[in-house]
C-alpha cells in the first residue's frame, strides 16, 4: 500500500509517498530516488503526526535533494528541442544545435561536442523525429558491430544472430525463443559499457534461455562486473528510454 501526500517548502510542494515497512521497528527512513521523487519507509502503525513531523524535520534536505535530481534530469532531457538542451549518445553528453535551413530535408550530425540538427523548421516535433531517426541509425550500426565483435569472441556462437531495434519503455533488450536479439534504440544513449553488459546478456541467452545461475556464471565470465552498468541502466530507464 502506498500513500501519497505533499511536502510544502517555500513555494515548493513536493509529493512523497508513505511506505510500510513490516521490517521496520521504529526508525522512519527517507530516501529521493534518482528521477527526484521521495519514499519515507515507516514502521507498520507510525501515526500520520510522527511520520508528518518526521519529514519536515528534514525537510531542507529533502528539497535539495530533488532540486538536484530534477537538475539531472534536465539536462540529460531535451524538452523545447531547442539549442543549449544536452543530448546523450554512448554515455556522453552533447549540446543540441537546431539549425533552421527550408531547404533541408531534415539531417543530424556530430561536430565535436555539439549535436547539430538540421530542419525545415524549428519546431519541436520536426526536431525529435530527426533525432529520433539519427538515434536509430545509430544504434543499429552500432549495436551491429558490437554483436559482430562479440559474437567473435563468445565459444557458443558460430556467427551473429540476426537482430533488430524496438523501442521499449522499461526493457534494454531481449532474445527469443528462434534466436533473435532484439535491442532498444534508446540504449545507444547509454555508456559503452552498458551496452557491451546488455549485448553480452542476451547473447548468452542465446546458451541458456532462463536466468539460471549457470546464465549468471556465463555473463560473469564474458562480462566481468556487469552489475555496475546494470545498475547505471536501472538508475536511468526514465531518462535513457524516453524522449
Ligand atoms: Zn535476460
Amino acid at each position: 500500500m502506498i500513500d501519497q501526500h505533499f511536502l510544502t517548502y517555500g513555494n515548493e510542494r513536493i509529493p512523497y509517498q508513505v511506505k510500510p515497512d513490516p521490517r521496520r521497528t521504529t526508525r522512519i527512513a527517507i530516501h529521493v530516488e534518482t528521477d527526484g521523487s521521495v519514499i519515507v519507509d515507516v514502521p507498520p502503525g507510525q501515526s500520520k503526526e510522527v511520520v508528518q513531523k518526521a519529514v519536515l524535520k528534514r525537510a531542507r534536505w529533502i528539497f535539495d535533494h530533488v532540486a538536484e535530481a530534477r537538475d539531472r534530469y534536465r539536462h540529460v532531457r531535451p524538452k523545447s528541442y531547442v539549442s543549449g538542451e544536452q543530448v546523450l549518445y554512448l554515455g556522453r553528453r552533447y549540446m543540441l544545435k537546431v539549425i533552421q535551413d527550408t531547404n533541408s530535408r531534415g539531417t543530424a550530425r556530430l561536430r565535436g561536442n555539439r549535436l547539430e540538427v538540421t530542419a525545415q523548421s524549428k519546431d519541436a516535433r520536426k526536431v525529435r523525429g530527426i533525432l529520433r531517426a539519427w538515434y536509430r541509425t545509430r544504434a543499429r550500426d552500432y549495436f551491429a558491430r558490437q554483436i559482430d565483435h562479440q559474437s567473435e569472441m563468445l565459444p557458443w556462437l558460430n556467427q551473429p544472430p540476426p537482430f533488430r531495434l524496438l523501442t521499449m519503455s522499461r526493457q534494454w533488450g531481449s532474445c527469443s525463443p528462434q534466436g533473435q536479439v532484439i535491442l532498444n534504440p534508446h540504449l545507444v544513449k547509454a555508456p559503452r559499457e552498458c551496452i557491451k553488459y546488455v549485448i553480452v546478456h542476451e547473447l548468452a541467452h542465446l546458451k541458456h534461455h532462463d536466468h539460471s545461475p549457470e546464465f549468471f556464471d556465463l555473463v560473469s565470465l564474458h562480462a566481468p562486473g556487469w552489475e555496475k552498468p546494470k545498475k547505471l541502466l536501472d538508475q536511468m530507464v526514465e531518462v535513457l528510454a524516453s524522449d
